[in-house]
């Protein structure tokens, strides 16, 4: 039997011990996988996820039309190196999966530095790390690695360079889970797993994702929920033109990523502006994190300009710590497992399910006795309300609720004109339903307001 939600309760109900914890170690399983857009790296990525979630592993085959876009070749790799002359690999895969140029075509051959040198990628700035590059919709191939390896090469040296790959007809795969509510209006949460060895970017993602599905595949709840994890940009793309049929239902929707790193919550909002699910972020936000950042809606980033294209529009945000390109060690081997905190993974997965309680609990109401104030005392709800020190405050939320409640407003634009909790306004809600001074807007059954 499924667990309910009553207000103040929500996140109560999850065991932060545990969920945090288990999403650092399912970011240490996932991390040593070379994933790509496509290929075998996100396909067993999304088969480790299925020991936390029974999600469905969808397979588009390539050449499929997909919108403006077609699905691309297969993408598997085996090995790859940097030979010198005595046979010793100075770059090696094997080491390191971003020292390939990701979806680099197949070469085995011989060169001398100077014409090996426009295909190496290193960060002169950071002579540690090892950047992290892509070639997808260009046949390229290439290695990246650390500058202070650049400089132990030797110009008068020739080197064995080997990428075994295999760049062929085959299949673009993503995992899907859905979670079915009391209506089929659904809330769409979305990351990018098509990232090598990156933890930040997005093993996080995926990580919480997990994690956060987990969680409400266990509760009763009143939205319906779709998780997908999905390569960026081709994914999203591919995953639009064959679901378009779903896309009515979709009344929130949130691309998460970045949700590992220490830095404060930064909250990009929906082509919209101003939906719902811009409204709970900032709403929690404020309450509950105050060095947190919105921004404004850009055509660049994440799978949130797919989801924000004109012929789409969807109110999808992007959900983040530190935003993408925002961090030093953004796309580099800096972003390791020491990037990423428990800490921080339990600070997102707790602040994504505070906006979630506030979307599951956002309805608008009418005041049944509105013509000036109903008499609160004979019904018990005069100073009532609350523990000692909450009594004035539960008696202004109270106030504030009889006075918006005029089905113009949802619980949520009271909570943010009179500057108090939405969990407050909820609680103070029930109390004038049960008291028969409240009910749900006309017209919808309570699971759809
Ligand atoms: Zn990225």
């Amino acid at each position: 039997m499924k667990a309910g939600i009553s207000s103040g309760e929500f996140l109560a109900k999850f065991d932060n011990s545990t969920m945090a914890p288990n999403a650092y170690a399912l970011i240490k399983r996932l991390f040593p996988i070379c994933r790509s857009i496509t290929g075998d790296g996100i396909r067993a990525s999304l088969n480790l996820l299925r020991d936390i979630i029974p999600l469905e592993i969808h397979e588009v085959p390539t050449g499929t039309q997909v919108f403006d876009w077609t699905v691309p070749k297969e993408w598997n790799i085996r090995d790859a190196y940097i030979k010198d002359n005595t046979g010793r690999r100075i770059v090696d895969f094997r080491d390191n999966n971003l020292h390939v140029l990701n979806y680099s075509i197949p070469v085995h051959r011989k060169m001398r530095l100077a014409e090996l040198t426009p295909r190496l990628f290193t960060l002169p700035d950071h002579p540690d790390w090892i950047p992290y590059r892509t070639s997808y919709y260009q046949e390229n191939w290439g290695f990246c690695l650390s500058h202070n390896q650049l400089e132990r090469l030797n110009r008068d040296e020739e080197y064995e360079v080997c990428i075994d790959t295999d760049l062929e007809d085959g299949s673009l795969t993503y995992g899907e889970y859905f979670i079915t509510g009391a209506t089929k209006k659904e809330m769409l949460i979305s990351c990018h797993s098509c990232h090598p060895s990156l933890c930040n970017d997005n093993l996080s993602g995926m990580a919480v994702s997990a994690f956060l599905a987990q969680a409400l595949g266990a509760m009763s709840l009143r939205y319906s929920y779709r998780f997908i994890w999905i390569p960026g940009t081709i994914g999203s793309i591919t995953w639009l033109a064959l679901n378009e049929a779903c896309l009515p239902d979709i009344k929130h929707g949130l691309v998460l990523s970045c949700l590992g790193d220490t830095g404060p919550f930064h909250y990009k909002r929906s082509r919209h502006g101003n939906a719902e699910i811009d409204r709970a972020v900032e709403h929690t936000f404020r309450h509950h994190a105050p060095n947190s950042e919105m921004l404004d809606f850009s055509p660049y980033g994440y799978d949130e300009r797919q989801y924000g294209s004109p012929g789409i529009n969807l109110p999808v945000g992007c959900f983040m710590r530190t935003p993408n390109g925002q961090y030093p060690e953004y796309h580099t081997s800096a972003d390791d497992l020491n990037f990423v905190t428990i800490a921080s993974l339990d600070g997102s997965l707790t602040q994504l399910l505070r906006v979630i309680q506030v979307l599951e609990e956002n309805k608008r109401y009418i005041n049944l006795n509105p013509k000036c104030e109903p008499q609160l005392g004979r019904r018990g709800l005069y100073r009532q309300v609350g523990g000692l020190k909450d009594i004035a405050s539960g008696q202004m939320a109270i106030l504030w609720i009889l006075n918006l409640s005029d089905g113009k407003h949802d619980l949520l634009d009271i909570a943010n004109q009179s500057g108090m909790p939405f969990h407050q306004i909820a609680e103070a809600a029930s109390l004038l339903c049960a008291s028969e001074l409240l009910e749900v807007r006309n017209g919808l059954r309570p699971a759809e307001c």
